[in-house]
């Protein structure tokens, strides 16, 4: 209670509430209320926060601000269709000729340089994710499979020319019939030994490709199709199908067709694809996991059917691991918008006083201070994840596993962090009232853009399953290897240890939650009474112990599940399909176990006082935050009642400890300031008459746009 009061008295002592909001008279006219000032009493270095936060290639950052202020990059939401994809593929174009895509597909390019492409690629999806998804499908998804997919003939003959934009491409996997089941693609590629060539068919309406980023632009492509060879079929493997003649024509064995208007990237040109009896030449296969002679003998280094797919989907990744950040960057400018809006806008008060900011309203604190939280941590497991992937070894052995491990992290992260940026957005909009409505004011164009990353590189609810399956798999292993239990999971030193074939069993039997203890090098008993002390439920260990409580049991209650519907008769189908709901909770539960670990051992390694202490008590926020409000941790009352009880009121109290940084933590992000809109400084000065008479065009007494 004593603390709620100070909480009061924190709120209404706030220097920017006391500062004055009386009727202002400016060079624009009078201002019923002015808006405060977005500076504040913080003493957090905003340069350190940004150094914690970026990591990498400050250099590179500030150099694409700078080319991001060119007038073709200028945003404009007034367009029609054809004018932003037109104007889309001229700024891919500029970048082409600046050599950044080579960068990236250069296959002899180092982790360094590849570091220098994520840092660009950061600021790209924090401008506009038209040209970030357009240059994704052209240099990541095409240009990517032909570098990560095919050999050194590929390499040789494609690459510079689609870093150039010389050859325009596109990544064909996805069809009318079947998006996520890739496996179940019905395009075909059937090797005919006698002219070496393969034949590419679509043969049902079914197979027709969709979705096709670039499709209308595109040269080429890389099709995803089942090989039929001598009348067997080897599976889904990827082919260049050149789409165009070399005077731009298509051929008439070739029909492509428009997807049309979307909820958003509309500058991206989308669309769909039949094949007729086309012919391609042998070489044409990407044949990195498995090739066909010239005698039609199908060769792979992977036997394994599924080993193999799994292998080449993995080797895709890259989109995943670049959409972690994306999502990460996408929230930072909604939050760097509302926060400042927040600060400057007032509604209400006190009788006889200022009118208060809304940001020292709690619950506006509590909308938007828990996603700043989030963000941190995401931004901090997201910058992870990208150098394991810009690492990974080039022994094919080792690369296979490490892939493995990165595949399940992208995967489950690349989820997350794209439901957490849509709350994180649709709460921005909301929190910025009217305001947060104008696609001139960013919130609900980045929403509109945005809103696919929930589908495209995997449908988000897939991928959590597959998570958890992938977690089901390593158990039945670690139960082959007579290691009774589930696996121990990654630990920041042993990351996915389980998966290398060290994995130990956690005892499914234990009547309560048990946890691996590295030193004693056994599981012990989780005592949670153990950190009694004034502050456990700020405790980092504390916290972490309660995420790996909530991961043990979700794992427990999923194998029990599947165990109990498969004694009642159900296949291994069947009982998945009715475990539904607790696989993604396990997922969920692995994954934001991870990011927690993450989030920690960033702060503890990267980050130095003064700003450590601001960024624990947001690492507090971010776990206390899931824990109080989550189902997964609420409905099994696995943690004391009363922790919950003393958590949820902690929070309140850390938000106030916090509001003097929030300016601070949101500038941080970096988010240049000729991308943010008017409403994050003076918005009455920024809609005044003559900043409205500057910006329009001028009829008579209307303004169009
Ligand atoms: C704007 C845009 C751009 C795209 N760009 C490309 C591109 O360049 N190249 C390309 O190849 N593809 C592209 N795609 C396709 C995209 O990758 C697919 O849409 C995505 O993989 C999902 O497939 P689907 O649309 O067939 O959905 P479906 O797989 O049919 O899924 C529909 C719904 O069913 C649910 N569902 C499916 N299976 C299960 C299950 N087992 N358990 C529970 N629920 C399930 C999903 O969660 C989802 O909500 C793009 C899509 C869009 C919208």
């Amino acid at each position: 209670m004593q603390r709620l009061n100070e909480l009061a008295v924190h709120l209404s002592l706030h220097p920017e509430a006391a500062a004055g909001a009386a009727p202002s008279t400016t060079a624009h006219g009078t201002y019923h209320s002015a808006p405060s000032a977005t500076s504040n009493s913080s003493t957090v270095s905003i340069d350190l926060l940004n150094k914690f936060v970026d990591k990498h290639n400050f250099a590179t950052r500030k150099a694409m601000w700078e080319l991001l202020k060119e007038p073709l990059f200028e945003l404009d939401y007034n367009m029609s269709i054809k004018q932003l994809r037109d104007l889309t593929l001229r700024r891919l174009q500029r970048l082409s000729d600046l050599g950044y895509p080579y960068q990236m597909l250069d296959p002899n390019s180092t982790p360094e340089s590849q570091m220098e492409v994520y840092a660009r690629t950061d600021c790209m999806y924090m401008y506009d994710c038209n040209l970030t998804v357009r240059v994704g499908a052209h240099v990541n998804l095409w240009g990517g499979s032909v570098r990560n997919l095919g050999t050194e003939y590929h390499h040789e003959k494609y690459l510079k020319d689609i870093a150039y934009n010389r050859l325009p491409g596109c990544f064909a996997m996805t069809e009318l019939g079947h998006g996520s089941n890739v496996k179940g693609l019905e395009t075909t590629a059937t090797f005919d030994k006698a002219t070496q060539e393969f034949i590419i068919n679509t043969p049902t309406e079914s197979a027709q490709k969709f979705w096709i980023g670039n499709a209308l632009t595109a040269h080429a492509a890389t099709v995803f199709a089942q090989l039929h060879i001598g009348g067997v079929n080897r599976g889904i493997h990827a082919f260049i199908v050149p789409l165009r003649d070399a005077n731009g024509k298509i051929p008439h064995n070739i029909r492509i067709a428009d997807c049309g208007m979307k909820m958003g990237l509309n500058g991206v040109d989308n669309g769909r694809f039949w094949f007729n009896n086309v012919r391609i030449p042998r070489m044409n296969m990407l044949n990195r996991m498995a090739n066909v002679t010239e005698d039609g003998e199908y060769l792979s280094m992977i036997e394994d059917n599924d080993m193999r797919f799994g292998a080449m989907v993995a080797e895709l990744v890259a989109g995943r691991v670049s959409m972690i950040g994306g999502s990460t960057n996408l929230a930072k400018v909604g939050l760097t918008i509302a926060v400042l809006y927040s600060i400057a806008r007032r509604q209400f008060g006190p009788d006889d006083s200022p009118e208060r900011p809304i940001m020292d309203y709690l619950l506006h604190q509590r909308r938007l201070v828990p996603e700043i939280a989030g963000v941190y941590a995401m931004n901090a497991t997201s910058h992870y994840v990208r150098n394991l992937w810009v690492n990974r070894s080039a022994d094919f052995d080792e690369r296979i596993r490490q892939m493995k491990e990165i595949h399940i992290l992208a995967s489950g992260l690349k989820a997350l962090s794209g439901w957490q940026m849509r709350q994180a957005l649709s709460t921005c909009r909301e929190a910025c009232g009217g305001q947060g409505y104008a696609s001139w004011n960013r919130i609900p164009v980045l929403m509109a853009d945005s809103d696919v990353f929930m589908t495209f590189e995997g449908d988000n609810n897939v991928l959590l399953v597959q998570v958890a399956r992938q977690l089901v798999k390593e158990y039945a292993r670690a139960m082959e290897k007579g290691q009774a239990g589930i696996p121990q999971f990654a630990k920041p030193t042993d990351r996915l240890a389980h998966m290398a074939g060290t994995a130990r069993g956690v005892p499914l039997s234990a009547a309560k939650p048990v946890v691996w203890d590295a030193s004693a090098q056994r599981f012990v008993e989780v005592n949670l009474s153990a950190f009694d002390n004034g502050s456990k439920h700020r405790n980092a260990e504390f916290q972490m112990r309660i995420f790996e409580i909530r991961e043990y049991d979700a794992i427990k209650r999923l194998i029990a599940a599947l165990s109990a519907k498969k004694a009642a008769g159900h296949n291994d189908d069947s009982a998945w399909n009715l475990c539904g709901e607790l696989a993604a909770v396990c997922g969920q539960a692995y994954i934001e176990r991870f990011v927690l670990t993450r989030f920690i051992e960033d702060i503890q390694t990267e980050s130095s006082a003064p700003e450590r202490l601001v960024l624990e008590k947001l690492r507090a926020l971010h776990a206390m935050w899931r824990i109080t409000t989550q189902p997964s941790f609420l409905a099994y009352q696995f943690i004391p009642r009363q922790d919950i009880e003393i958590m949820a009121d902690e929070v309140n109290v850390i938000l106030a400890e916090l509001r003097p940084h929030l300016a601070n933590l949101v500038k941080a992000f970096g988010v240049p300031q000729h991308l943010l809109p008017a409403i994050t400084s003076d918005y009455v000065a920024a809609h005044s008459w003559a900043e409205t008479l500057k910006a329009s065009e001028f009829k008579g007494n209307v303004f169009h746009l």
